[in-house]
């Protein structure tokens, strides 16, 4: 049998298209047989995707759930049609379900919309992060200093979490400064990814979270084929690796960690 372990940052829904019930009723045996002790972050990428997302896993203990805007073209169109939206997820946002805001942020790589059109996005997400005392899940591409210039004033009030992180150390060390959480996913175990295991290496063990960001990012050596949280146990490997840490020990201070941004 597999092992369920806590994954920040995964898109359920995604998994369950592409891989069917089949997969997702692996998935929810496995973290069911875990009682409380591991969880997985469902993450939203649209206005309007939060409902349906609830109603597919909300009910399932183990599955915690967010809501946001990822900088996809559609939502940049226009600074009235970003502000429209954002007052839109609002609603899903005030759910008590809803435990964290994102994913959002800047991403320079796909460059939708405009750099000015991304960060109104952003910020209006942050804000409504602020305001409503819940985390803010952050994604970031060719966007560093853009990014921290962002997350600096809110990761003093708020769990900020740097999701898929694809920088290097001295970002990662620009992050933690600023208070925010790492979250490193399977590109973690990949073998260009020098960079990144020297970021994971200098994270201090109360601010590191793991992922998958599934269907995405599978770890090694299943690099390329869609992946679930089922997947995530060989970035723990590395992880634990890299801390000089045993994987149980790992395993519960991530769990914990998850546990103490959400309030859980
Ligand atoms: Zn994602």
């Amino acid at each position: 049998m597999e092992t369920a372990l806590t994954d920040s940052h995964a898109h359920l829904s995604y998994v369950l298209e592409q891989q069917g019930q089949v997969a997702m009723d692996a998935i929810i045996k496995t973290y069911s047989a875990q009682g409380s002790e591991a969880f997985i972050m469902d993450i939203g990428v649209d206005y309007d995707d939060f409902p349906n997302r609830k109603a597919l896993f909300g009910a399932f203990p183990f599955v915690k759930l967010s809501a946001g805007i990822w900088p996809d073209q559609d939502s940049l169109q226009s600074q009235k049609h970003i502000e429209e939206r954002v007052n839109e997820l609002k609603n899903w946002a005030k759910d008590a379900s809803c435990l964290a805001i994102g994913e959002c942020g800047l991403d320079y790589h796909w460059m939708n919309g405009s750099q000015k059109a991304q960060e109104l996005l952003f910020r209006a997400q942050a804000d409504l992060a602020l305001k409503l005392g819940k985390a803010l899940i952050v994604h970031s591409r060719d966007a560093h200093p853009e990014t921290l210039a962002v997350v600096k004033s809110y990761a003093v009030s708020i769990p900020v979490i740097i999701h898929c992180f694809s920088y290097n150390e001295e970002a990662c060390l620009d992050y933690l400064s600023c208070g925010c959480y790492i979250s490193f996913a399977g590109n973690l175990t990949y073998k260009n990814a020098a960079p990144l295991r020297a970021a994971c290496s200098k994270v201090p063990l109360n601010r590191l979270l793991l992922e998958t960001d599934s269907p995405y990012m599978n770890p090694e050596p299943l690099r390329g084929k869609p992946s679930s949280p089922l997947d995530i146990k060989r970035n723990y490997e590395i992880a634990a690796g890299l801390k000089a840490c045993n994987i149980e020990k790992l395993v519960y201070i991530v769990k914990n960690n998850f546990k103490d941004i959400l309030n859980l």
